[in-house]
């Protein structure tokens, strides 16, 4: 007997039949003897639906508010899959996460969790039950309703599973698990058997959108085997997230190609090479709440040095005011250049730690192809680089090709 954490997202309970099929599943796992704890998403397009009812009311709603609204979504899939199992000749039970208690700080909206209080659980496992939880919420100390930020579920599940000390946590997605890279851009994507948590880290924050971020950190962070699947097919084995290198079935140097179109490139050139110059430059970025993502900056020669990052394209407006009033004055830079029409591609592999000889393999591929790559930064186990937006098929293409990930 195992105990498993199944997620199901929100295309998988979208309607009646979806949640229906959710019970079917759940069965088959309970007849085998399984103790099983169901997360759930709200309906599909429900969670924007809300926001937007939200955002009716009022320009940019009340935090406390919002997540009060928004977390009445997954409350609703949360009863109709305990209806469902029932109707089925299953015992079953829905929790929000307030009756949980699923502890968070006080940040709306993006609330970490900070605790679980999993007895009353283990109690309703141990009278038999399937317990059915609210995915994306929780309560803080005053008992203020949270959210735990788009995508949330995921974490919830994760964070379940580690708390109750699961065996296994399913994530239950449209897609058959984790892909080398999006089969929309090369057709002969494979899927992985297994990936890394590292390697996972690097797909799901550069845009291989099926786990949120956060979700990935927490199971690492805690040991939670974790499992993408889709609930959509009956037997497939899915895509499995190991925490060690050597437990993966299959083991090549390069594991996906992740790549990410909304990002824009800022360089500040010809600054003076002084100690605090990335700080007088990133600083007030960040004091905006605005990612950064790549940071790069050149060796000097002459006293003056260019810096280059990037952003979310959304945020490159505010990123550019933010200079132009805040940074400017200080470091008078030459120029200032952005640029978003740019795509951000990463190779993603933990061999390349033991194997030489990728990035090389890589440039000469892009070169062959015509290529021009304008920005690399590297990492133990991966290489990304930024080329223009036009030319990101085909490099995604090229690249795939030559390192053969199409091949098992
Ligand atoms: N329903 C929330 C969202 O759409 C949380 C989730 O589905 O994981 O972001
Ligand atoms: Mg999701």
């Amino acid at each position: 007997m195992s105990l498993i954490v199944q997620k199901f997202g929100g295309t998988s309970v979208a309607n009646g039949d979806r949640i229906n099929a959710v019970a079917d599943r759940v069965e088959k796992f309970k007849k085998e003897g399984h103790q099983i704890i169901v997360v759930v998403s709200a309906m599909s397009g429900e969670t924007n639906k809300l926001i937007g009812l939200a955002e009716e009311m009022m320009e940019s709603p009340d935090p406390r508010e919002l997540d009060a609204i928004v977390s009445t979504g997954e409350q609703v899939t949360a009863g109709l899959t305990a209806l469902a199992l029932i109707n089925i000749g299953i015992p079953a039970k829905s929790y929000s996460g307030y009756q949980i208690k699923i502890l968070t700080d006080q940040a709306h909206t993006k609330a970490r969790i900070l605790k679980i209080d999993e007895k009353a659980i283990r109690q309703d496992l141990d009278a038999g039950n399937v317990v059915v939880i609210a995915g994306f919420q929780g309560v803080d100390e005053i008992g203020n309703i949270t959210t735990l930020g788009r995508g949330g579920s995921d974490t919830t599940a994760v964070a379940i599973a580690a708390a109750i000390n699961a065996d296994e946590c399913q994530i239950y997605t449209d897609v058959d698990g984790i892909y080398t890279t999006d089969p929309r851009v090369v057709k002969e994507a494979r899927r992985l058997k297994s990936i890394t948590f590292e390697e996972m880290l690097e797909m799901a924050s550069l845009g291989s959108k099926v786990l949120q971020t956060r979700s990935v950190e927490f199971a690492g962070k805690y040991k939670v085997k974790l499992r993408v699947l889709s609930s959509f097919d009956a037997y497939g084995e899915g895509t499995i997230i190991t925490f060690e290198e050597d437990e993966k079935m299959e083991e090549p140097i390069i594991s996906g190609i992740a790549f990410n179109r909304d990002e824009a490139e800022i360089n500040v050139l010809g600054v003076p090479d002084t100690p605090g110059i990335a700080y007088q430059i990133l600083g007030p970025i960040a004091d905006a709440n605005i990612d950064v993502d790549m940071i790069i900056q050149n060796v000097s020669k002459d006293g003056t040095t260019d810096f280059t990052f990037t952003i979310n394209k959304r945020d490159l407006k505010t990123t550019l005011e933010i200079i132009d009033t805040k940074v400017k004055g200080i470091i008078h830079p030459r120029e200032i250049i952005s640029d978003e029409k740019i795509a951000k591609l990463s190779l993603v592999g933990v061999g390349m730690r033991s194997h030489a000889g990728i990035a090389s393999k890589m440039f000469k591929t892009l070169s062959d192809e015509g290529i021009n790559i304008s920005t690399i930064s590297t990492s133990e186990i991966k290489i990304s680089i930024i080329v223009e937006e036009k030319m990101l098929d085909r490099a995604v293409k090229a690249l795939h090709k030559i390192f053969e990930l199409e091949k098992a």
